[in-house]
């Protein structure tokens, strides 16, 4: 292909309604024909990124390799389509605008009035022109298509420049190299259950009105749409029924790309968008979606996992490390049943404010089989994650601590086995008497975030320690993971932990940092300064959850003594044949190269999805 194509995903009638999926779908069905693909998500927002959001408005704060801290959809296009992105894939109104005033101030306009037409959308055109070319990709391949995604939906203020910008760029890059796909709504009220048309057809007359064509309209349901209704809508939208696509409420997010591939999609790009590609084979094209979405499908144990956090009332703040978990129950052959639990419902305090909330809540703890605290920030719920710790410890329950959670599982055997009274976190308590976390951060020029040590850094695992987490990264001599912290375990106190038989067993490349806590004589409890659910993907479950959920069911040792694979017979317990062999290529995680099970090196892009 000469030139770059691009897939412009716009959305109708309400936000929120799967855009980041269907858009990351279309990548999916270009990659499995062997396509490099790329992706762009456009917020409208003023913010210049998600660094500053907080978790309770916005969900969580997605982070990639080089520190950029941008909106979770990118989430989704890193592991659909395991590829990483840059902070430039993320364009906010903010990004924009800065560049512009940046460019005003060093005299760039020769004395011109600055507007929004051209030169806000002219910045607009010229980023994703620019950021469209830079790989994604291990092997430094240059991406064919690119997927922009618009944030919120048609018609609002914020989004304006952008459409406006992309009504020109269709001309500037030709008819041939540029599409529009827009997902809509289509309620289905329950007096009647019939599909109402009518909120599709206002928006693709707005968008039209805005000057860009959809050539492509995908209907959102909450169920199945009769077929006559895409002639319904093919008349009144100006479309070819072929350009109408449903896609109802579906059993897993794998089943999307291959109903969408089925009802014609990847026909209708090759021909609109002239794409040099012959259809695969049917028989085995994307057959390791089918794959994963039929054994998704079929999984009929269930493995018990409490989320101890402090933004629990929206989901979407653990929304990785709630995927990571389930690539990891998948891979293992479980149904994952995942509680959130307010960590300040376990503290003392609660039982006498409320005491329903409290024995709830240590209620659903006990009834887990696994434990995992994620990361977090302030005060609020600390004492709680730090009984979670405790708990676990003692009753020798599988636990993964993830940065905040390594922290709180510090400060906890600091208190109750070292005898440290008032052992704390110096974030949390600046004079605690025993600071055994302490402010370590890196230093980075401007801005608020700036001394956050944030994006990819390598953790050694040190060569005298017999480690789980090292056996289950396949016995590599070091990982690369994301990070965004300030807070480390103090030095000054390893030997004591140590001494006692908590171990710290990997470190930064200096050796100043501790990057993996594990406790001896426990089945699984693990704590990692580290992000691991960044780097998860559907088909390498990244190994500390691995290590999680397979200590959580009881198969962790059969599965390290066999140099990590589950034994015939104990998938043949709930799987078929077919699926011995799904988890026998399953390679681990360890950014984007991955470490195949015998050892060698294998690209990360066709061993996982
Ligand atoms: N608040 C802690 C720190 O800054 C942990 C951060 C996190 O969990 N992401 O080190």
């Amino acid at each position: 292909m000469s030139s770059m194509k691009y897939i412009l995903v716009t959305g109708g009638v309400i936000s929120g309604v799967g855009k980041g999926v269907i858009a990351s779908s279309f990548g999916t069905i270009l990659k499995s024909c062997g396509i490099h693909v790329t992706s762009i998500k456009i917020d409208p927002y003023i913010n210049i990124d998600a660094g500053t959001f907080s978790p309770y408005e916005h969900g969580e704060v997605y982070v990639l390799d080089d520190g950029g801290e941008v909106d979770l959809d990118l989430g989704n296009y890193e592991r659909f389509l395991d590829i990483t992105l840059h902070k430039d894939n993320n364009i906010t109104t903010g990004k924009i605008y800065q560049t512009v005033i940046n460019k005003e101030r060093q005299g760039d306009y020769l004395g011109k009035t600055v507007q929004v037409i051209p030169h806000i959308t002219d910045q607009i055109q010229e980023w994703v022109e620019r950021v469209a070319k830079k790989s994604v990709s291990p092997g430094g391949e240059e991406p064919q298509v690119c997927i922009v995604e618009l944030g919120g939906t048609i018609g609002d203020i914020e989004g304006m420049p952008f459409v406006e910008a992309f009504r020109q760029f269709q001309f500037r890059v030709k008819r041939d190299n540029f599409c529009c796909a827009h997902v809509s709504l289509v309620p289905q009220p329950r007096s009647t259950g019939e599909a109402k048309t009518k909120p599709t057809q206002s928006s693709v007359r707005e968008l039209r009105g805005l000057g860009l064509s959809p050539d492509l309209i995908i209907c959102r349901s909450e169920s199945p749409i009769d077929i006559e209704i895409k002639k319904k809508i093919s008349n009144f939208c100006h479309v070819e029924p072929e350009q109408v696509i449903f896609i109802p409420d579906l059993s897993s997010i794998y089943r999307v790309p291959i109903l969408m591939e089925s009802q014609g999609i990847l026909e209708y790009l090759i021909d609109r968008l002239k794409l040099n590609i012959v259809k695969p084979q049917p028989r085995k094209f994307m057959q390791k979606w089918r794959d994963l979405a039929e054994r998704v499908d079929t999984l009929r144990k269930e493995v018990n996992i409490s989320l101890v956090g402090k933004y629990t009332k929206l989901e979407d703040s653990y929304t990785s490390v709630t995927k990571a978990l389930q690539h990891a129950a998948i891979a293992v052959g479980y149904k994952l049943n995942l509680k959130y639990i307010e960590a300040a419902n376990l503290e003392k305090a609660t039982k006498l404010e409320d005491p329903i909330a409290y024995h709830e809540a240590w209620q659903q703890l006990c009834k887990s089989h696994g434990v995992i605290v994620p990361g977090g920030f302030g005060k609020r719920g600390i004492e709680g994650k730090i009984e979670a710790s405790t708990w676990c410890r003692e009753t020798k329950k599988p636990f993964l601590g993830i940065c905040l959670g390594l922290q709180t599982a510090v400060i906890e055997y600091a208190r109750n086995v070292l005898k440290k009274e008032g052992a704390h976190s110096k974030e949390i308590d600046p004079m605690t008497p025993h600071p055994v976390i302490i402010d370590m951060p890196e230093h980075h020029k401007g801005g608020m975030g700036g001394t956050m040590r944030v994006g990819k850094r390598r953790t050694v695992f040190k060569s005298n320690k017999n480690s789980i987490l090292k056996k289950l990264y396949n016995n590599v001599d070091y990982i690369e993971e994301r990070h965004r912290h300030r807070y480390e375990v103090n030095p000054e106190y390893i030997q004591e932990f140590e001494a006692a038989g908590l171990h710290f067993v990997g470190q930064d490349v200096d050796k100043e940092r501790m990057e993996i806590i594990e406790l001896a004589d426990h089945p699984y409890y693990v704590g990692t300064q580290y992000h691991p659910e960044y780097l998860s993907r559907p088909l390498s479950p990244s190994p500390p959850f691995l290590g999680l959920i397979l200590a959580s069911v009881g198969k962790l040792a059969s599965y390290l003594n066999r140099g990590c694979r589950l034994s015939p017979r104990e998938l043949s317990d709930y799987e078929t044949d077919d699926d011995d062999i799904l988890i026998n290529q399953l390679s681990v995680s360890t950014h984007g190269i991955s470490l195949s099970d015998n050892g060698g090196l294998s690209s990360g892009s066709n061993a996982s999805m």
